[in-house]
Protein backbone atom coordinates (compact mmCIF):
# COMPACT_ATOMS: atom_id res chain seq x y z
CA UNK A 1 0.00 0.00 0.00
CA UNK A 2 2.96 2.48 0.95
CA UNK A 3 4.91 1.56 -2.27
CA UNK A 4 1.66 2.42 -4.36
CA UNK A 5 0.92 5.68 -2.47
CA UNK A 6 5.04 6.27 -3.27
CA UNK A 7 4.39 5.46 -7.26
CA UNK A 8 1.48 7.57 -7.72
CA UNK A 9 3.02 10.30 -5.94
CA UNK A 10 6.31 10.17 -8.15
CA UNK A 11 4.13 9.78 -10.93
CA UNK A 12 1.85 13.25 -9.93
CA UNK A 13 5.22 15.04 -9.62
CA UNK A 14 6.25 13.27 -12.73
CA UNK A 15 3.05 14.83 -14.53
CA UNK A 16 4.14 18.35 -12.92
CA UNK A 17 7.83 18.71 -13.66
CA UNK A 18 6.25 17.93 -17.16
CA UNK A 19 3.67 20.48 -17.15
CA UNK A 20 6.04 22.70 -16.08
CA UNK A 21 8.33 22.43 -19.09
CA UNK A 22 5.00 22.66 -21.63
CA UNK A 23 5.34 18.89 -22.34
CA UNK A 24 2.35 16.78 -23.34
CA UNK A 25 1.59 13.60 -21.34
CA UNK A 26 1.14 10.00 -23.04
CA UNK A 27 2.77 8.43 -25.68
CA UNK A 28 4.43 9.28 -28.36
CA UNK A 29 2.76 6.58 -31.17
CA UNK A 30 5.27 5.62 -34.10
CA UNK A 31 2.62 4.38 -37.45
CA UNK A 32 4.30 1.12 -38.06
CA UNK A 33 4.54 1.23 -41.68
CA UNK A 34 6.39 4.36 -42.03
CA UNK A 35 7.76 4.66 -38.92
CA UNK A 36 6.93 7.67 -38.37
CA UNK A 37 6.30 9.08 -34.43
CA UNK A 38 4.04 11.47 -33.60
CA UNK A 39 3.37 14.01 -30.70
CA UNK A 40 1.95 12.35 -27.30
CA UNK A 41 -1.30 11.21 -26.99
CA UNK A 42 -3.34 9.71 -24.93
CA UNK A 43 -4.40 7.21 -27.53
CA UNK A 44 -3.09 6.06 -30.80
CA UNK A 45 -3.75 9.42 -33.40
CA UNK A 46 -6.86 8.73 -35.80
CA UNK A 47 -4.90 8.64 -39.44
CA UNK A 48 -1.22 9.09 -40.20
CA UNK A 49 -1.16 11.82 -42.99
CA UNK A 50 2.50 10.32 -44.66
CA UNK A 51 0.93 7.24 -45.33
CA UNK A 52 -2.29 8.52 -46.79
CA UNK A 53 -0.61 11.14 -49.05
CA UNK A 54 -0.82 9.60 -52.81
CA UNK A 55 3.50 9.01 -52.56
CA UNK A 56 2.84 6.52 -49.60
CA UNK A 57 0.67 3.78 -48.94
CA UNK A 58 -1.64 2.65 -45.40
CA UNK A 59 -1.53 -0.75 -44.64
CA UNK A 60 -3.87 -2.90 -46.82
CA UNK A 61 -4.57 -4.42 -42.83
CA UNK A 62 -5.18 -1.01 -41.72
CA UNK A 63 -3.88 1.65 -40.08
CA UNK A 64 -1.08 0.11 -37.75
CA UNK A 65 0.59 1.76 -33.99
CA UNK A 66 3.18 0.81 -32.05
CA UNK A 67 5.64 2.74 -28.95
CA UNK A 68 9.22 3.13 -28.65
CA UNK A 69 9.14 0.29 -25.36
CA UNK A 70 7.31 -2.10 -28.27
CA UNK A 71 9.97 -1.52 -30.55
CA UNK A 72 12.78 -1.58 -28.24
CA UNK A 73 11.82 -5.31 -27.31
CA UNK A 74 11.08 -6.30 -31.02
CA UNK A 75 13.74 -4.39 -32.81
CA UNK A 76 17.69 -3.17 -32.65
CA UNK A 77 20.19 -1.05 -34.39
CA UNK A 78 23.30 -2.62 -36.51
CA UNK A 79 25.76 0.14 -36.66
CA UNK A 80 28.23 -0.44 -39.32
CA UNK A 81 31.24 1.63 -40.84
CA UNK A 82 30.94 2.23 -44.33
CA UNK A 83 33.96 3.46 -45.02
CA UNK A 84 36.44 6.43 -42.64
CA UNK A 85 34.20 8.68 -41.31
CA UNK A 86 30.89 7.13 -41.89
CA UNK A 87 28.74 4.80 -40.38
CA UNK A 88 25.22 2.94 -41.42
CA UNK A 89 22.66 2.85 -38.60
CA UNK A 90 19.83 -0.14 -40.04
CA UNK A 91 17.25 -1.23 -37.88
CA UNK A 92 16.73 -5.24 -37.83
CA UNK A 93 14.65 -6.62 -38.82
CA UNK A 94 13.21 -4.19 -41.09
CA UNK A 95 10.34 -1.50 -39.50
CA UNK A 96 8.39 0.80 -40.96
CA UNK A 97 10.22 2.08 -45.02
CA UNK A 98 13.05 -0.04 -43.99
CA UNK A 99 15.44 2.98 -44.54
CA UNK A 100 19.09 3.10 -43.17
CA UNK A 101 20.72 6.57 -41.40
CA UNK A 102 23.99 7.45 -40.95
CA UNK A 103 26.21 9.29 -38.81
CA UNK A 104 29.25 11.47 -40.61
CA UNK A 105 31.76 12.51 -38.54
CA UNK A 106 32.83 16.17 -39.47
CA UNK A 107 35.07 18.98 -37.49
CA UNK A 108 32.62 20.62 -35.12
CA UNK A 109 31.02 16.98 -34.95
CA UNK A 110 29.26 14.39 -35.79
CA UNK A 111 26.19 14.69 -38.31
CA UNK A 112 23.28 12.02 -38.34
CA UNK A 113 22.40 12.20 -41.71
CA UNK A 114 18.34 10.54 -42.33
CA UNK A 115 16.86 9.14 -39.27
CA UNK A 116 15.61 5.22 -38.43
CA UNK A 117 12.09 4.78 -36.21
CA UNK A 118 14.24 2.86 -33.38
CA UNK A 119 16.10 4.64 -30.40
CA UNK A 120 17.91 2.16 -27.65
CA UNK A 121 20.17 2.38 -24.87
CA UNK A 122 22.74 0.16 -27.06
CA UNK A 123 22.26 2.41 -30.25
CA UNK A 124 23.33 5.80 -27.57
CA UNK A 125 26.25 3.91 -26.00
CA UNK A 126 27.59 2.97 -29.63
CA UNK A 127 27.04 6.44 -31.00
CA UNK A 128 28.41 8.03 -27.60
CA UNK A 129 31.47 6.09 -28.52
CA UNK A 130 31.62 7.59 -31.91
CA UNK A 131 31.95 11.24 -30.57
CA UNK A 132 27.52 11.57 -30.12
CA UNK A 133 25.58 14.07 -32.46
CA UNK A 134 25.87 17.95 -32.88
CA UNK A 135 22.84 18.30 -35.72
CA UNK A 136 20.51 15.89 -37.54
CA UNK A 137 19.25 16.82 -41.17
CA UNK A 138 16.37 14.64 -42.57
CA UNK A 139 15.77 14.58 -46.47
CA UNK A 140 11.94 14.43 -46.61
CA UNK A 141 9.42 13.65 -44.36
CA UNK A 142 9.47 9.56 -45.12
CA UNK A 143 11.97 9.29 -42.66
CA UNK A 144 11.54 12.10 -39.90
CA UNK A 145 10.40 9.11 -38.06
CA UNK A 146 11.65 9.01 -34.43
CA UNK A 147 13.85 12.66 -35.00
CA UNK A 148 12.86 14.33 -31.78
CA UNK A 149 13.57 11.29 -29.67
CA UNK A 150 17.06 10.97 -31.22
CA UNK A 151 17.73 14.68 -30.47
CA UNK A 152 16.72 14.23 -27.23
CA UNK A 153 19.51 11.91 -26.07
CA UNK A 154 21.99 13.71 -28.31
CA UNK A 155 21.03 16.54 -25.39
CA UNK A 156 18.30 18.50 -27.99
CA UNK A 157 20.81 18.35 -30.85
CA UNK A 158 19.51 20.61 -34.01
CA UNK A 159 17.44 19.06 -36.15
CA UNK A 160 17.59 20.67 -40.08
CA UNK A 161 14.98 20.49 -42.29
CA UNK A 162 13.52 22.77 -45.02
CA UNK A 163 10.72 24.80 -44.44
CA UNK A 164 8.77 23.69 -47.16
CA UNK A 165 8.06 20.22 -45.25
CA UNK A 166 6.51 21.88 -42.47
CA UNK A 167 3.11 20.59 -42.70
CA UNK A 168 4.59 16.93 -42.30
CA UNK A 169 6.48 17.09 -39.36
CA UNK A 170 4.15 14.93 -36.74
CA UNK A 171 5.65 15.65 -33.84
CA UNK A 172 6.99 19.10 -33.12
CA UNK A 173 9.74 20.44 -31.13
CA UNK A 174 11.98 23.32 -30.16
CA UNK A 175 15.01 21.58 -31.30
CA UNK A 176 13.27 21.60 -35.23
CA UNK A 177 15.17 24.41 -37.27
CA UNK A 178 13.40 25.16 -40.45
CA UNK A 179 15.75 26.91 -42.90
CA UNK A 180 14.28 28.59 -46.42
CA UNK A 181 16.17 29.12 -49.68
CA UNK A 182 18.56 26.74 -51.94
CA UNK A 183 21.56 25.92 -49.64
CA UNK A 184 22.45 25.55 -45.94
CA UNK A 185 25.75 25.29 -44.76
CA UNK A 186 26.35 23.04 -41.95
CA UNK A 187 29.77 22.59 -39.61
CA UNK A 188 32.86 20.98 -40.76
CA UNK A 189 32.20 21.44 -45.05
CA UNK A 190 28.65 19.54 -44.87
CA UNK A 191 26.22 21.22 -46.90
CA UNK A 192 22.68 20.82 -47.21
CA UNK A 193 20.89 21.31 -50.82
CA UNK A 194 17.49 21.83 -51.53
CA UNK A 195 16.57 19.90 -54.98
CA UNK A 196 13.20 19.85 -54.49
CA UNK A 197 11.54 16.87 -56.90
CA UNK A 198 10.09 13.81 -54.66
CA UNK A 199 9.32 16.74 -51.69
CA UNK A 200 9.33 20.41 -52.50
CA UNK A 201 11.62 20.68 -49.59
CA UNK A 202 13.80 17.98 -50.85
CA UNK A 203 17.66 18.02 -49.38
CA UNK A 204 20.39 15.94 -49.52
CA UNK A 205 23.41 16.41 -48.25
CA UNK A 206 26.80 16.88 -49.41
CA UNK A 207 29.83 15.20 -47.84
CA UNK A 208 32.94 17.33 -49.67
CA UNK A 209 35.70 14.84 -47.44
CA UNK A 210 33.73 11.22 -48.53
CA UNK A 211 34.94 9.10 -50.94
CA UNK A 212 38.94 9.70 -49.98
CA UNK A 213 38.36 13.18 -50.05
CA UNK A 214 36.41 12.91 -53.58
CA UNK A 215 33.25 13.79 -52.19
CA UNK A 216 30.20 11.61 -51.46
CA UNK A 217 26.31 12.81 -52.27
CA UNK A 218 24.13 11.46 -49.01
CA UNK A 219 20.96 11.20 -51.23
CA UNK A 220 18.48 9.38 -49.29
CA UNK A 221 15.19 8.55 -51.86
CA UNK A 222 16.81 11.30 -54.57
CA UNK A 223 18.60 10.39 -57.11
CA UNK A 224 17.35 6.57 -55.88
CA UNK A 225 20.09 4.08 -56.55
CA UNK A 226 18.98 1.31 -58.42
CA UNK A 227 19.05 -2.77 -58.99
CA UNK A 228 22.11 -1.53 -61.19
CA UNK A 229 24.21 0.95 -59.28
CA UNK A 230 25.32 2.80 -62.45
CA UNK A 231 21.91 3.63 -62.80
CA UNK A 232 20.07 5.85 -60.84
CA UNK A 233 16.49 7.26 -60.76
CA UNK A 234 14.14 9.90 -59.65
CA UNK A 235 10.24 9.78 -58.79
CA UNK A 236 7.54 11.62 -57.15
CA UNK A 237 6.44 7.90 -55.44
CA UNK A 238 8.64 5.17 -55.95
CA UNK A 239 5.89 3.13 -54.10
CA UNK A 240 3.59 3.73 -56.04
CA UNK A 241 5.45 4.93 -59.70
CA UNK A 242 4.73 8.09 -60.09
CA UNK A 243 7.41 10.09 -62.11
CA UNK A 244 8.50 13.41 -62.04
CA UNK A 245 7.97 16.31 -64.92
CA UNK A 246 11.39 16.65 -66.77
CA UNK A 247 11.60 20.73 -65.78
CA UNK A 248 11.81 18.78 -62.04
CA UNK A 249 14.41 16.77 -63.56
CA UNK A 250 16.51 19.47 -64.98
CA UNK A 251 16.18 21.35 -61.64
CA UNK A 252 17.40 18.52 -59.73
CA UNK A 253 20.29 18.04 -62.00
CA UNK A 254 20.93 21.85 -61.86
CA UNK A 255 21.44 21.70 -58.30
CA UNK A 256 23.79 18.47 -58.18
CA UNK A 257 26.58 19.33 -61.28
CA UNK A 258 28.33 21.66 -59.20
CA UNK A 259 28.60 19.45 -55.91
CA UNK A 260 31.86 17.87 -56.49
CA UNK A 261 31.40 14.23 -55.24
CA UNK A 262 32.43 10.72 -56.86
CA UNK A 263 30.47 8.70 -54.46
CA UNK A 264 26.65 8.15 -54.04
CA UNK A 265 24.85 6.49 -50.41
CA UNK A 266 21.25 6.03 -50.71
CA UNK A 267 18.59 4.82 -48.02
CA UNK A 268 18.60 1.27 -48.68
CA UNK A 269 21.17 -1.70 -48.40
CA UNK A 270 20.28 -2.81 -52.22
CA UNK A 271 21.79 -6.03 -52.70
CA UNK A 272 23.59 -5.14 -48.65
CA UNK A 273 24.88 -2.00 -50.26
CA UNK A 274 22.51 1.12 -51.62
CA UNK A 275 25.88 2.59 -52.95
CA UNK A 276 27.21 4.13 -56.19
CA UNK A 277 30.94 3.83 -55.62
CA UNK A 278 32.33 5.78 -58.21
CA UNK A 279 31.61 8.06 -61.25
CA UNK A 280 28.42 9.00 -59.31
CA UNK A 281 27.96 12.40 -61.19
CA UNK A 282 28.15 10.33 -64.37
CA UNK A 283 25.58 8.36 -62.76
CA UNK A 284 23.56 11.04 -61.94
CA UNK A 285 23.98 13.08 -65.77
CA UNK A 286 23.36 10.11 -67.84
CA UNK A 287 20.40 8.80 -66.08
CA UNK A 288 18.61 11.76 -65.74
CA UNK A 289 19.39 12.62 -69.37
CA UNK A 290 18.01 8.67 -70.25
CA UNK A 291 15.02 10.01 -68.40
CA UNK A 292 14.61 12.71 -70.28
CA UNK A 293 14.51 11.06 -73.43
CA UNK A 294 11.66 8.54 -72.22
CA UNK A 295 9.49 11.03 -71.10
CA UNK A 296 9.78 12.69 -73.84
CA UNK A 297 6.44 12.85 -75.78
ZN1 LIG B 1 2.62 6.30 -41.62
ZN1 LIG C 1 10.57 8.99 -49.95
Amino acid sequence: MKEATGSTAAIAALSSVRAAAGEASGTAYLCVTCGTQFAESAKPPAHCPICEDERQYVNPDGQKWTTMEELRASHRNVIKEEEAGLHSINTEPKFGIGQRAFLIRAEGGNVLWDCVGLVDDATIARVKELGGIAAIAVSHPHYYTAMVEWSRAFGGAPIHLHEAERQWVMRPDPCIRFWSGETLALHGGLKLVRTGGHFEGYQVLHWPSGAGGRGALMAGDQPQICMDPKQVSFMYSYPNYIPLNGSQIRRIVECLDPLPFDRIYGAFFIRGKGIVPTRGKEVVLHSADRYLRAIRG
